[in-house]
């Protein structure tokens, strides 16, 4: 009896110290540059995106599938945040998923967080950009090899630059 409360014990101890770090921003990968994040409060963004896109990075919205133009982009280039325009993904990780959402196999290193969403029963892991916060989508561990992970985006909350285009500066 004894050993089985000490037991019980020694996992919660275990068990406990870990939850903190779930609600913790993780941050994807190294960085090249470092990035400052801009602290800047989401009520600014308004105005500077469009209403739709306001709803899912800073409110935490999901666009409907195969709502953006984005999900059959198959050019090579970025895809950059709408809100700050810190680039998020390179089109060689985009991929079909066949889910009505732009899809990626993995983000530009150090630009996208996750956290974990519990807005559904079952927990979700949330990501965003690193810069500015704004809410892109959601991973998942279903995604083609060697990774196994599917970034699943909301176009709306991303703007394509074509290859041969110049990245705009980034937005503060
Ligand atoms: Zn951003």
């Amino acid at each position: 009896m004894k050993r089985r409360i000490l037991l019980q014990s020694l996992a919660m101890a275990v068990v406990f110290p870990l939850i903190p770090a779930c609600f913790r921003a993780q941050v994807i990968g190294e960085a090249s540059s470092p990035i400052t994040p801009l602290n800047k409060p989401h009520e600014a963004w308004r105005g500077l995106v469009s209403p739709k896109a306001y709803k899912i990075l800073f409110e935490e919205e999901t666009e409907r599938p195969e709502s953006s133009n984005l999900v059959y982009e198959d050019r090579e280039g970025t895809f950059i945040c709408a809100a700050c325009y810190l680039p998020l993904f390179e089109s060689s990780a985009k991929y079909e998923s066949n889910t009505g959402w732009p899809s990626f196999t993995q983000p530009i290193a150090g630009h996208i967080a996750t956290k974990l969403d519990f807005k559904m029963i079952k927990p979700r892991t949330e990501y965003h950009c690193v810069r500015c916060g704004g809410h892109q989508g959601h991973v998942f561990n279903d995604g083609p090899p060697p990774r196994g992970e599917r970034w699943c985006n909301n176009g709306t909350a991303l703007k394509f630059v074509p290859k041969d285009e110049q990245l705009p500066t980034l937005r503060s």
